[in-house]
């Protein structure tokens, strides 16, 4: 960077593209790509990408690709190219016609490799890849030159037909380019092109037996695709130099410029591909999608939206360095949607029967309860309300602490949306367990209010028993233990910062005849417990909902304390 004009206002990306259209830069066009590698699920890492990359397209009035990097084939899978494509729609964005596959490129990458061959710039090695690391040096000390690098033009070319046609073992020769093993850039050090390697290939089959590697393939698949910015994360900053040597050393159509920014880090949760895959091959969760998991269909599952996503991406924006992003954030971003748009209703997570021994047997009345009080156009529905409730577990103590506002005995709270009842009595079980309690209701403090104006600072939710539905409730903690392992002194496997307590089911929830019929990805706020969503796993029979996050939001604190400092 350095010599481009920051414009006030703008992050670096949008500076240098600002810049580019000003100066007429490749017409004025801007076209970036997205470039996953389909070897495992996306994450929110992803995520970030996808926004920027799409949202640059969409900004500037410019398209964004979609393009599967897919060069590795002992990794990759269809599975993972469907859920690729599944998620970025899901995110909001639309790749058009524009979806785009380097393996398409296959045969344009080989006759490039020639061509690189015929201009002395590329040669076939046979060092093995420990002696090739051997050769090449370290950061302080040059490389030593290939013993193969000086083969002729035409050697060159037929070892590298034959590498293509089969004639030798997996990793007896690979294809380098000719560039400088004395570079302090070791990414210069004439870095592998080609490998052999018999694996059949998720798009090509077995038509291929070399593959082209990465950092070679890039650069092209930018080009022949008129890709104008190419952005990548920062540790492909040292590559830059390969990326700008294979597009200046070949007649591609055009050369894209590669800009780089941090990745995005969350605390208390994995990132890297190769940790998820273990989590999901291991057990560890229950899949890809597990609500705990990071990844775009986990995220889903836990009841994140597309709107909480993107404005998540747009807040924690781009920029040079790396840092951690507290996870706190993630969750608020979620809040500010839900908060707006979920409707609200009563679900009991650790239920405790009430019998209200003044009201009558048999008797069912309806009560008016709001849907949404941030938004009076979301109206009322009509709740049952009858002799027997479920209240939380929580909101009864028999030896209340000082300030505890909610039952004991002898005690009053409104029960919301309906009556004032108070205490009379506490029931027992065998094992001395509160197993009910009994208590009476003022009949003139129907709608939560009284007459005589009385106050009581407690108010519960709570469920007709008689028109409950049983219901399982998944609550979710943070995935590990720690915020970052690689910051703990002793140096442990990820896995043995798995927090054990992620998950925790309950099975016997009663909630709001209403919410029997929600269905998949429906979300609710309940009341005092959180923002929930309906799982896949939901029948009518037995409705299964996921906690997608509390109401207590700690981000919301932490900025507050930060502006205090
Ligand atoms: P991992 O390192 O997790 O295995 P990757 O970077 O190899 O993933 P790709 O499929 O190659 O995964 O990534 C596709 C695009 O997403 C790349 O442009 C990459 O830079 C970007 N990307 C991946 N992880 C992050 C992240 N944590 N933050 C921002 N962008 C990311
Ligand atoms: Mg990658």
């Amino acid at each position: 960077m350095g010599t481009e004009e920051i414009t006030p206002g703008l992050n670096f990306i949008r500076s240098i593209i600002e810049a580019d259209i000003r100066a007429g830069k490749n017409g004025g066009r801007v076209h970036t790509r997205f470039p996953p590698e389909p070897n495992g699920y996306l994450h929110i890492g992803h995520a970030k990408s996808i926004c920027l990359n799409f949202g640059l397209a969409r900004d500037y009035r410019g398209l964004c690709n979609l393009r599967f990097d897919d060069t590795n084939p002992g990794k990759e899978d269809v599975e993972y190219v469907d859920s690729i494509m599944a998620d970025v729609r899901w995110l909001g964005f639309d790749w058009a016609e524009r979806l785009y596959y380097a393996s398409d490129y296959f045969e344009k990458l080989y006759e490039y490799a020639l061509h690189l061959i015929r201009a002395g710039k590329a040669y076939v090695c046979d060092l093995t890849p420990d002696q090739v690391r051997q050769y090449r040096g370290t950061l302080t000390e040059c490389g030593i030159n290939s013993p193969c690098r000086e083969r002729s033009v035409e050697e060159n070319l037929d070892l590298f037909q034959r590498m293509r046609a089969g004639e030798f073992p997996d990793g007896a020769y690979v294809l380098r380019a000719r560039i400088d093993m004395a570079s302090p850039n070791l990414n210069m050090r004439d870095p592998v092109l080609y490998r052999i390697r018999r694996e059949s290939h998720h798009r090509t089959g077995d038509s291929w037996l070399i593959y082209p590697m990465y950092d070679y393939t890039h650069p092209i698949s930018d080009a022949l695709e008129g890709i104008t910015h190419s952005i990548c994360t920062l540790e492909f900053e040292d590559h830059r130099p390969f990326y700008d040597w294979v597009l200046d050393n070949l007649p591609v159509p055009c050369h894209p410029q590669q800009i780089e920014f941090a990745r995005l880090n969350l605390n208390y949760t994995v990132m890297s591909k190769r940790k998820l895959l273990e989590l999901v091959d291991k057990a560890f969760v229950r899949g890809w999608d597990d609500p705990r998991l990071p990844t775009i269909a986990g995220l889903r599952r836990r009841g994140f939206t597309p709107e909480a996503i993107r404005n998540f991406a747009e807040i924690v924006g781009v920029a040079k360095r790396e840092s951690m992003v507290d996870m706190a954030l993630l969750e608020h971003c979620l809040r500010e949607d839900l908060n707006k748009r979920a409707r609200r209703a009563m679900a009991v997570l650790r239920p405790l029967k009430v019998v209200i021994t003044n009201y009558p047997e048999g008797k069912v009345e309806e009560v008016d309860a709001e849907n949404n009080p941030e938004d009076p156009g979301a109206g009322t529905r009509m709740l049952p309300f009858s002799r027997e409730i479920w209240i939380e577990q929580d909101d009864f103590r028999e030896d209340p602490p000082k300030k505890f506002f909610r039952l004991s005995p002898g005690k009053e709270i409104r029960l919301k949306h309906a009556y004032y009842i108070r205490c009379d009595e506490v029931v027992k079980d065998k094992q001395g367990c509160v197993s009910e309690l009994r208590c009476s209701y003022d009949p003139e403090s129907r709608g939560g209010w009284t007459k005589d104006g009385r106050k009581v600072l407690g108010t519960s939710h709570w469920v007709s028993a008689a028109h409950a539905v049983d219901a399982e409730v998944r609550l979710y903690d943070k995935l590990l233990s720690v915020p970052d392992p690689s910051a703990e002194k002793e140096e442990k496997d990820f896995k043995e910062y798995l927090n054990p307590d992620s998950l925790e089911i309950l099975k016997d929830c009663k909630i709001e005849p209403s919410l029997a019929e929600a269905k998949s990805g429906d979300f609710f706020q309940f009341l005092r417990q959180g923002y929930f969503c309906a799982d896949p796993d939901s029948t009518p029979s037995l409705p299964v909902f996921n906690r997608s996050v509390t109401l207590r939001d700690s981000w919301a604190k932490i900025e507050k304390s930060q502006q205090e400092k």
